[in-house]
């Protein structure tokens, strides 16, 4: 017998039509690089939104055609995400960050249509412009009189585009699995591959995110996402902001830039604060030099890569700002685990508390998880075996764009391969210990180059450690520590090693440590493994 319910679709419009309802007093601050500090309410963003969806319908342009953004966190990337993806086209976001020939080769393979973007990106547009077939027009994300001189074919300014529209504005009744957003994988290795989100996957990852166990997220709190836009959907936020009316703030050019986070933070009572490690080690730098603290913060959510368990105590201890790490892909929308303490650890000594926030947390419902051995048999959640991660559900992508059944990404069984070996807890507190390709292969056993690179950015003296396999003739590979020190540091290799006395397993140990003044990041601020382990290739470490 079916359920007599009605079968709403669940469209990412209907969070427009929410929020115009129910928050239209609630603020957007924005960095944008023609005002420093653009402020304006919910109604505005979401009567502008529509002016954007009207004058996109008269345009070229058939439901599910991609139209792309190359731009920082503002207002009018906001306004695109719904104007686009709500109308029925799909959101295209590319990460400005990627090298040139990574930005055509997505161009081209998504056939986008239009590109927004930032007058910043205009002249890394032009250089691309004659191998970008497909692009019929670009819409510079600016004011009239702001905008650039350009030889973009149909520039239009975004200002005059919306402008004469009317701000009322009819969405379509789509059917809920359409196409909304395209977010492509950084692509360490090969092409970056198309990953292809739905109304439906979108709306219920948003709803996951505002549980109280996830990101907590309510009217009551005012979030910096400095998680880029570009990158996953912001994980989210901007879809679960407008859904409960949390006030944003979005830092624009801004995003790597200790000063502007923290005068943001403070000025706008931020409550909730994202982003990546690496971004968090630059705040963390600038409030240290300066002797700044952060009054207003509550939390932050930390992820994309593993938190080092420093950074948990300095937020805690210098800030009294809680760190709850995440854990998800782009191929999760982003959303797989996030700490947050279970009943029973409230009486958990501090330290003990930072060994369970050190790990990625527990799976959100709505996302399964195990994990299993070589031969696919599913291992114990003891926190002891790991095995190579793997997932399914609603909000994880069933295939990747236009590589259908090509990519060897899911099990005959239908789930989702991560790519990432891990651990799990019998309270289900999820660890990484590495990305399958990381893992350093010892004897027959595997080293997790995440856990050392964790004992060793404790160091008082390290700025940035990572560790990659090198080619050992008696145990195939063994751990190399590459370590940044921290301004002014004196640290030789021997206090180095001696730190890891006690903290991991003598086997474990690095066999050599070598000082750098620069460790290569992905566009998404993640270590370059890849990068790494060809640099030192031939290195032969010492016997
Ligand atoms: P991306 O698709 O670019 O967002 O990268 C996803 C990958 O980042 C995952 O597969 C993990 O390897 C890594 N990652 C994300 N969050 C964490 C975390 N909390 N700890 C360790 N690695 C993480």
């Amino acid at each position: 017998m079916r359920g007599l319910m009605m079968d709403s679709p669940l469209l990412i419009s209907a969070i427009v039509r929410h929020a115009a309802r129910n928050y239209p007093d609630r603020e957007i601050v924005s960095v944008t690089g023609d005002n420093p500090q653009h402020r304006y309410k919910f109604s505005d963003c979401i009567q502008r939104i529509h002016q954007l969806a009207n004058a996109l319908d008269k345009l070229d342009l058939a439901q599910g055609d991609r139209v792309a953004t190359l731009a920082w966190n503002d207002y009018r990337h906001l306004e695109a995400y719904y104007g686009i993806g709500g109308a029925g086209y799909v959101c295209h976001t590319i990460n400005p960050r990627l090298f040139p020939e990574q930005i055509i080769f997505i161009i081209n393979h998504a056939e986008d249509k239009l590109i927004l973007t930032d007058p910043m990106f205009v002249p890394l547009l032009e250089k691309i412009a004659d191998k970008t077939p497909h692009v019929e027009g670009y819409i510079i994300l600016t004011s009239e009189d702001q905008m650039p001189q350009t030889s973009l074919k149909n520039a239009i300014s975004y200002e005059a585009l919306i402008e004469p529209e009317s701000d009322v504005y009819e969405w379509p009744e789509l059917d809920e699995r359409t196409a909304v957003a395209l977010c492509y994988t950084s692509g360490t290795t090969g092409d970056p591959k198309g990953v292809l989100y739905s109304q439906r996957s979108t709306v219920l990852h948003a709803y996951a995110g505002i549980a109280p166990d996830v990101m907590n997220l309510s009217m009551r709190d005012c979030v910096l996402p400095v998680v880029p836009l570009f990158h996953v959907n912001a994980w989210g936020i901007p879809y679960a902001a407008l859904m409960v009316g949390t006030k944003l703030v979005l830092p624009g050019p801004k995003m790597g830039d200790g000063e502007t986070l923290y005068a943001l933070m403070e000025a706008e009572g931020v409550t909730l604060a994202m982003g990546v490690p690496t971004v968090w080690l630059a705040l963390l730098q600038y409030m240290e030099a300066n002797g700044k603290r952060l009054d207003k913060l509550q939390r932050t959510v930390i992820g994309g890569a593993a938190v080092p368990e420093s950074m948990i105590r300095e937020f805690r201890d210098k800030h009294d700002v809680v760190v709850h790490q995440g854990w998800g892909m782009t191929e999760m929308s982003p959303l797989g685990t996030l700490n947050s303490p279970k009943v029973g650890m409230e009486d958990l000594s501090p330290d003990d508390m930072i060994a369970v926030q050190a790990k990625a947390g527990r799976g959100i419902f709505g996302v399964e998880m195990r994990i299993v051995d070589d031969d696919q048999n599913e291992l114990p959640w003891d926190g002891v075996a790991f095995g190579a991660l793997q997932v399914r559900g609603p909000w994880v992508c069933s295939d990747y764009y236009k590589l259908e059944g090509s990519a060897d990404s899911h099990t005959d069984d239908g789930w989702f391969d991560t790519g990432d070996v891990a651990k799990i807890d019998p309270e289900g507190y999820m660890q990484i210990t590495d990305r399958t390709k990381d893992v350093i292969k010892s004897g027959g056993e595997w080293i997790s180059s995440i856990d050392i690179e964790n004992v060793a950015m404790g160091h008082p003296s390290v700025a940035e450690a990572a560790v990659i396999g090198v080619a050992h003739p008696k145990w195939t590979e063994r751990p190399l520590l590459i370590v940044i020190k921290a301004a002014e540091a004196d640290l030789t290799k021997e206090e180095m090693l001696q730190w890891f006395d006690g903290k991991i397993a003598k086997w474990w140990y690095p066999d050599d440590v070598l000082f750098v003044d620069e460790i290569p990041h992905t566009a998404t601020g993640k270590i370059q493994k890849v990068k790494l382990r060809q640099q030192f290739a031939d290195y032969k470490l010492p016997t």
